[in-house]
Order: structure tokens, then sequence, then C-alpha cells
């Protein structure tokens, strides 16, 4: 049974999803003025790791990420610059097209990491109309106000203001800043759609001003349009962004359909640098292909899942190393694994001396437990002592090797770790190479017969160009296929 810690009720709960054998997720995105950097890597990783695992366990999954291309101003405060102008201006480009070339690096680098594209990815921008609808009957329905061109939400007419970040008004209100807005009836009110001043690039017309749309808004109308005015089952995030702007979220989106916005909450935890928060506004942050470049993309995937992702990752160069060192090891077993399959002699003998059932079970139970993801890897883990053990009393039968193999294969659909694995062919067992790469071999292995070193040489070349690295053994050459594991 899947358990989700769920940030609106504080625990862990079954999950039960709204529609049997469906999943509804959204998630927010980045907003694109800039390269990410490694907390959006730990955050995309944690929620592609739970899509993953809802998938593993036989739900169809629909998954939105949005990526904010207007409307996030800087501070996440509601006047002063957009985020994406304020680098436009800079770098003297248009606004539309900072966003696109930030969403090309973005999709650049979730596609290193191995994060499985979402079923849409909507954008504010192409939005606009839907969003003005969305607050217009807002308004209708009491819920939003409009003052001097921009619109406000109410969050006196919300009672629930505040259940996810577990904030409450009065607090809130005793800790505001005494702002010197007379636009809005209450401090607490937050914009819906914002009246552009003439500097303002980005604007649209719309019943109350020529402005732009509030940072909160989007989230509300695209999953709407996309998962239905209805409740959709989760909601993913940062946590630092559960407060204003999922709270915000989830009084829009409640006020409007008269009932739960998401059913569960799932938050990922910040990356700390040197004891901090690592953020982008905080000018502390690693650029993740600067990370990947450096560590390799599969090492920052195992580094982030090697931790859950409701605690607080530390970005320092020991548990990196420590990632690599483990990816070494998984791929290692893996080849060597893939090596004893190729050359063993495949027998009618089905007996075994490792038992799939428990490690299928560890694994389920460590997923199903709010995707527990640390102490997945260790059942992994633990299996290759084992069979490393067993190996060295030759208890490891032919059936064991292919188990293995096909509960990496099966486990590694949720973790997601890419790396090369080798498959190798021997004279004797050439099963499963194509024949022009074992004819190339062939010729090679006559042309060093006959002394034709040259020749010899040319044909390792060319075996290479077709992705066959050669070597010689004393029972003849044995070729080794370099593919990527995916
Ligand atoms: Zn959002």
């Amino acid at each position: 049974m899947l358990k989700i810690y769920n940030k609106l009720t504080n625990q862990k709960e079954e999950f039960i999803p709204i529609n049997p054998g469906k999943v509804g997720m959204y998630v927010c995105g980045p907003t694109v003025y800039d390269h990410c950097h490694l907390g959006h890597g730990r955050g995309y990783v944690s929620m592609d790791i739970i899509r993953k695992y809802l998938e593993y366990s036989g739900y169809e999954v629909r998954y939105i990420m949005n990526y904010t291309d207007v409307g996030h101003l800087v501070n996440d405060a509601e006047e002063g610059e957009d985020k994406i102008e304020k680098k436009a201006k800079k770098e003297k480009i248009d606004p539309i097209e900072i966003a696109n070339s930030y969403i090309q690096s973005c999709e650049e680098d979730f596609e290193a990491l191995n994060i499985k594209p979402a079923t849409f990815y909507p954008r504010p921008t192409k939005y606009i109309d839907k969003m003005i609808d969305f607050i217009q009957r807002l308004i209708e329905k009491d819920f939003a106000y409009q003052s001097n061109g921009s619109v406000y939400f109410s969050v006196d007419k919300f009672s629930d203001y505040g259940k996810l970040s577990g904030r409450k008004t009065d607090e809130l209100l005793a800790g505001a800043r005494i702002e010197i807005d007379g636009d809005k009836k209450n401090p607490l009110d937050f914009a819906l759609w914002i009246k552009a001043d003439e500097n303002h690039i980005l604007k649209w017309n719309s019943p109350w001003s020529i402005g732009y749309p509030g940072w909160h808004i989007e989230c509300s109308v695209m999953s709407c349009d996309l998962l239905g005015e209805n409740t959709f089952d989760i909601h993913g995030g940062g946590n630092e962004n559960a407060f204003p702007h999922n709270e915000n979220e989830i009084a829009q989106s409640e006020a409007l359909i008269g009932e739960r916005m998401a059913n569960y909450w799932t938050l990922w935890n910040m990356v700390n640098t040197g004891g901090s928060k690592m953020g982008k506004s905080l000018g502390n942050a690693t650029n993740l292909k600067e990370a990947i470049k450096k560590y390799g993309a599969t090492a920052i995937r195992l580094w982030i899942v090697s931790s859950h992702y409701r605690s607080i990752l530390d970005y320092s160069e020991a548990p990196l190393l420590q990632a690599e060192k483990n990816l070494e090891k998984i791929s290692k077993f893996i080849n060597h694994i893939q090596t004893k399959i190729s050359e063993a002699n495949p027998s009618d003998d089905d007996s075994t001396s490792i038992d799939f059932d428990y490690y299928n079970e560890q694994f389920k139970a460590a997923m199903d437990d709010d995707f527990n993801t640390p102490l997945a890897l260790s059942v992994f883990y633990d299996l290759i002592t084992q069979t490393y053990k067993l190996e060295t009393e030759d208890k490891v039968t032919f059936t064991d090797l292919k188990n293995i193999l096909s509960f990496w294969k099966r486990t590694n659909e949720v973790l997601g770790l890419n790396f090369i694995v080798a498959e190798t062919f021997t004279l004797k067992k050439s099963i499963g190479a194509p024949e022009e790469i074992i004819q190339l071999a062939q010729d090679r292995e006559t042309a060093r017969r006959n002394k034709d070193f040259k020749e010899a040489d040319n044909l390792r070349d060319k075996l290479r160009e077709k992705g066959f690295e050669v070597e010689d053994t004393s029972e003849g050459f044995k070729l080794i296929k370099l593919v990527s594991r995916d």
C-alpha cells in the first residue's frame, strides 16, 4: 500500500486515486529567466521518481509541469520588475526569446538527468484569455475585486486561507509590513491581475486595464484546464513556495471549483550549500549544467535519489564523490552480470540461490513508504553484496543471473540511472552479435595471425566506428558492445 506524506495534513496517508488506475499530477515548474541550478535538478528529479514509481505501480499518470514565462516579479513581490523582463532588458533581447532559450536549456538538463517529459508543459503567456476568464469568474463569485485597474483576491472571503503552510491570517497580518497600498482592502489580499506601467514590456488587454497576470493565477488556471475543473490527485513543488505561491493557488482554485484543489501535496526540500539554502536570488546557486559537466548527469541523479526528497540535500564534494563511487559500483556489477550471462552455458536448470520475492518486496516496501529512495537503493546494494558473496561459494546459478538483470531493469525504471552497459560476445558465443560485426572480428583475427597488423588495426577502427571494442583472449577474440542503458 502506497503511503504519501501529505503536506496538507502533515501526515503519511494511503494513496487513493480519484479515478482507479489513473493519476493527475501538477508540478510547479521553474521561472525561465536563467539556467537551472542544482535546487531545480533536485526538485524535478524527485517529482520524476514519484511519477515513475506511480507508473511502476501500474498507474497511468497525466503529468503537467508549467514554465513560468511572465508575471513572476523580483522578490516574489507584486510590484517592481518581472524577472524575465529584467533579464531581457539586461541582455537586450525580447522577453519571449529569453523564456524560449531558458526553456531549451532546462529541457537539455532534464534530458541529461533522465527526467521523463511531462504530458504537457503549459506557459502562462499562452493562457492569458483563460486567466482573464478565470479572474472574471472569481469576481462574479465575489472572491475578487477590481481596484484601480488591478484585481485582487479577497483573502477574508476564503476561510481556509493558510491551510497548506499552517499560517494563520491574524498572525500574518500582525507580521505584515504596513504596506502603503491603497488599492487593497486587506494587506493580505494578493494580485490576480496587475495594471502595467508604461515601462512594462509584456502586457495584454483585459476588462480592467492593460496589464499582466499575477504569478499565482497561472497554476490554478492551467491545472484546471489540463486536469479538469475539479480535484486532482497530486500537486508537487518546492516547499519554499508553499507560502505564498501554493497557498494562493489553493485559494483561487478552491474558491472557483468549490472543492479541494488537490488531494496530496508533495513538496521537496531545498539544497543546502555551506550551511545555507541554495537559490538563484541568493546568489549562491550552482549551475546545473556545470555540476553535470563536473560529476556526470547520472552521478548527480544518484546523489539526489540517495537522499529522501523531504530531507535537506547537502551540496558538497564528499557526497558527490560518493555518488560517483556508488555509480561505478552499480555499473560494474551490472556489467559483470551481463558478461557472466553471455559467457554462461544456458541450461534448463532453473535452480536459484537468491530469493527475489524478498528483494522485490523490500524495494516496494521502501518506495511505498513515501518514496523512500535511499532505502530502495540500499536494497540493491544488499543484493550486490549477497551476489558477490555467493559467487565466492560458486552458488550463483544461471537463473539467478537472469533474475538479477531483470530485477535491476525493473527497479531502474524508477531510479532512472543511465549508464553504459557492455554486452560481450566471444567467438564461441557470438549469439546476438550482428553477422557483419562477427565477420569484421574474424577478418581481424586472420590479419593478426598473418601478422598484418596494419590491416588488423584498420579493422579494429572499423569495429569501433560501429560501437564495438575488440579484445584478444587466450580463447580468441572477445567483442564488447557499448550500449546506452535506458
Ligand atoms: Zn505553481
